[in-house]
């Protein structure tokens, strides 16, 4: 049996990966996964990362 691997588009770096999580409904790849677990709450890595959540979870009102 064949397994395909399907990439998808992480939501921090933007780029394609075939591995990562989910968090809520975004793709967060491997890497950058790893960066956000290394991150200190100071950094600006972690901030982007939070902003990035708080785009998704933003009710999509004036679409
Ligand atoms: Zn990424």
């Amino acid at each position: 049996m064949e397994r395909v691997i399907t990439a998808e588009r992480c939501g921090i770096c933007e780029e394609e990966k075939e591995r990562g999580i989910h968090i809520l409904h975004m793709f967060i790849c491997e890497a950058c996964e790893r960066a956000i677990v290394q991150t200190e709450p100071e950094q600006t890595e972690y901030d982007r990362f939070v902003e990035k959540l708080r785009d998704i979870n933003k009710p999509r009102l004036y679409s």
